[in-house]
């Protein structure tokens, strides 16, 4: 597994050809390594597809990577970013700043990015860990606390709506609205060539995270969301994928049904463990516990366990709106614990 996975130091700036480049972006001190930036000439000037971290580093890299694919970042019409991710939206600010040109994001991610620059860091930290503790949590939900968190993207200039086109004169770049991975991802279609630009979406070998934050929602199943967002694409045919990270692949719609078979399978393993330990009614976080992980759970830090938790609070909410677990009865104020039906 994630055998295409490079190191950022292995990235150049690439001409994709039709008028494509792709621009690789450190992402400082991340596993995922980088994030890639991809520029679409038109005869008004360039579209960047996302733009990277905030950081100085990554600035540079995205400015000078450009340069050596004879794009002037001064000259950049506009940047549409495909979710509202620090590795993804991060830079949209600064080269807003430097080219006057437009940020776009989908309204449901633009809502997000609204609340986050409302809310103090004290009391988001605060929201996360009273959000562990009601999932079950310990000692992490303090540890959490007490985290870092990067500073929310900038708030976009334009929001976008699925099927929408993107303002790049000359091309047809539309919106596909993909919810899953954040509520407003979208993947945009530049249908003039039959490529995707996938963000997060679908990449390659890796599967993007799939959370519910609050873990106890009940109002949203984005896991579900997700599933569908991959038929959607599936249903675009053999388009070249251009995602966000590890690099360029044909054939968006084999690799879209690969990773829902991959969540399909998850949620039967989930089910049957559900069964197995059917006499106690589980939190999320005991769920997490016993889930299978890319590490033993011994090895996960906090912020790791947290994420964890939301990804096995996604798949319990679809389990229950498949009608597979539901909600066991409790005292109010207690953790919220989940138990297989009888189907
Ligand atoms: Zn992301």
């Amino acid at each position: 597994m994630r055998t295409r996975r490079r190191a950022y130091s292995a990235q150049r700036p690439a001409d994709l050809g039709g008028a494509v480049w792709s621009v690789p972006v450190p992402i400082p001190g991340s596993p995922l390594g980088y994030t890639l930036v991809y520029a679409v000439e038109s005869p008004a000037g360039p579209v960047l597809v996302d733009a990277g971290w905030n950081h100085q580093d990554a600035w540079t890299a995205l400015r000078d990577g450009l340069a050596a694919c004879g794009v002037d970042v001064r000259e950049v019409r506009g940047v549409v970013v495909t979710h509202y991710h620090p590795d993804h939206a991060g830079l949209a600010g600064r080269v807003r700043e430097e080219s006057g040109g437009w940020i776009a994001m989908h309204e449901a991610d633009a809502a997000i990015v609204r609340l986050m620059r409302g809310m103090p860091v004290d009391s988001h930290r605060e929201f996360q860990a009273e959000m562990m503790r009601r999932a079950g949590a310990g000692a992490e939900a303090e540890a959490v606390r007490a985290s870092e968190r990067p500073d929310p993207p900038a708030q976009p200039d334009r929001e976008l709506r699925d099927g929408d086109l993107i303002d790049l004169p000359g091309r047809v770049l539309r919106v596909v609205w993909t919810p899953g991975h954040t509520p407003g991802h979208v993947c945009l279609h530049l249908e003039d060539a039959d490529r995707l630009f996938t963000g997060d979406h679908v990449l390659p070998d890796i599967t993007p995270h799939i959370g519910i934050y609050p873990y106890d929602r009940q109002d949203v199943d984005p896991l579900e969301d997700f599933l569908g967002s991959l038929t959607r694409v599936a249903g675009l045919g053999e388009a070249q994928a251009l995602p966000a990270h590890e690099e360029p692949f044909a054939d968006v719609a084999a690799r879209a049904a690969e990773i829902r078979a991959h969540h399909e399978d998850k949620l039967l393993r989930l089910r049957d463990m559900m069964t197995g330990d059917a006499a106690e009614p589980l939190t999320i976080w005991q769920v997490a516990e016993r889930m299978t992980w890319n590490r033993p759970w011994s090895d996960l830090a906090p912020v790791q366990r947290g994420l964890a938790a939301g990804e096995a609070a996604a798949h319990l909410r679809t389990l229950e709106s498949r009608g597979a677990v539901r909600r066991a009865p409790g005292a109010p104020g207690d953790p919220v614990r989940f138990t297989a039906t009888s189907q």
